[in-house]
């Protein structure tokens, strides 16, 4: 059981962020957002992989016009990643975008604030103050020394008492750094003074490898101490391995993610079958199912039955055979070239 902060929840489209509300799962396209074919793909591919908002970049005001047409055709709430300039952030919200991601203290002028204000309230889109390590204010540095937790709190404060001051409070807070401690460091203190919900995330972590330990430790344990409303995991990849390893994140800390959980072993000198292509084999088969199940590939005798009666369905190797076990019964023997198969049929008929 983890406990989660009581945060105040948001309405991104048709998803709630904070409150009482399970952890939601965001990636972003890399696509051009004006190539609306390619992008539209990439969504359809980030939605069937279990995303739930996809961002997209906004540089220009072609791409901001371009969100009309990715919103009548996405499965999935579009948030627009802008950067100071609010015409960008007015035209995207004419266009139905459902979130946007903009620092108020970097727009400029009250007016220019006021009017996006104004915009997101009449429409009733969210503001994520995005705070990243590398882009702190110079007289935090200059107060801290460097981007230390302290100084991307406060950054944040100063954007949230922007938006605060015109009455408005649809905010999700980051406050994103590539080195993990300081990440934790930073969301503890921010929890522990706002309730705004967090969007979690260690940015620039790196390739699909690299990155996916570094947000494994960073979000784990961010998540453990009950922080985080929304993650996402970013990688120098395919942004659907974002998805997957978001997946397994909140699947190992039993954050109600949907979907069957894959207990295998590391194999030993006492496995006698070919245990690690059948554990990918059947890691590749499951990945898509939305049921929760248990599911155990254990390479012997020793501790394989006894995995594989604790779960919903699993196998024991033996020598050049192995054991299938369901909800805690040996169903069959089976020889190893058939294995993988009778495994998925037991599997399937769950
Ligand atoms: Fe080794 Fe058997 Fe344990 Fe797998 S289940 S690691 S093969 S002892």
């Amino acid at each position: 059981m983890y406990f989660r902060e009581q945060t105040k929840s948001v309405l991104v489209g048709n998803v709630q962020i904070g409150g009482h509300n399970k952890v939601v799962i965001q990636s972003m396209t890399n696509t051009d957002t004006c190539n609306i074919e390619k992008t539209l793909e990439q969504i359809y591919q980030l939605s069937e992989a279990g995303c739930e908002i996809v961002r997209v970049a906004i540089p220009n005001i072609e791409a901001a016009k371009a969100i009309k047409k990715l919103k009548d055709k996405s499965p999935l709430p579009i948030v627009a990643d802008i950067h100071f300039d609010y015409k960008l952030a007015l035209e995207a919200m004419d266009n139905g975008i459902d979130k946007i991601r903009i620092n108020p203290g970097n727009i400029g002028s009250n007016q220019k604030v006021k009017e996006v204000v104004e915009k997101a309230k009449t429409y009733h889109v969210p503001i994520r103050i995005g705070v990243n390590s590398g882009s702190i204010e110079r007289e935090l540095l200059k107060k801290y020394g460097h981007p230390t937790a302290e100084a991307m709190v406060e950054s944040a404060e100063k954007h949230i008492q922007i938006l605060e001051e015109f009455d408005f409070q649809d905010i999700v807070v980051s406050l994103k750094a590539s080195n993990v401690p300081l990440s934790i460091r930073a969301y503890q203190l921010m929890a522990e003074k706002y309730s705004y919900p967090l969007h979690v995330g260690i940015t620039e972590a790196g390739t699909v490898y690299q990155g996916s330990i570094k947000s494994a430790v960073g979000l784990g344990a961010i998540l453990s101490l009950g922080i985080g409303d929304t993650i996402r995991v970013s990688l120098t990849g395919d942004p659907v391995e974002e998805i997957k390893v978001a997946k397994s994140i909140l699947k190992s800390l039993q954050l109600f993610e949907p979907g069957p959980e894959l207990i295998s072993c590391p194999t030993c000198g006492r496995c006698q079958i070919q245990l690690i292509d059948l554990a990918n084999r059947v890691e590749q088969e499951i990945q898509h199912l939305k049921k929760p199940l248990k599911v155990a590939v254990m390479g012997c005798a020793v501790n394989g039955p006894g995995e594989a009666r604790e779960a919903d369905i699993g196998l024991a190797g033996g020598h050049g055979e192995g054991l299938i076990f369901k909800k805690g019964k040996v169903v069959r023997k089976v020889k190893e070239d058939e294995l993988f198969e009778e495994f998925m049929k037991e599997l399937r008929s769950l």
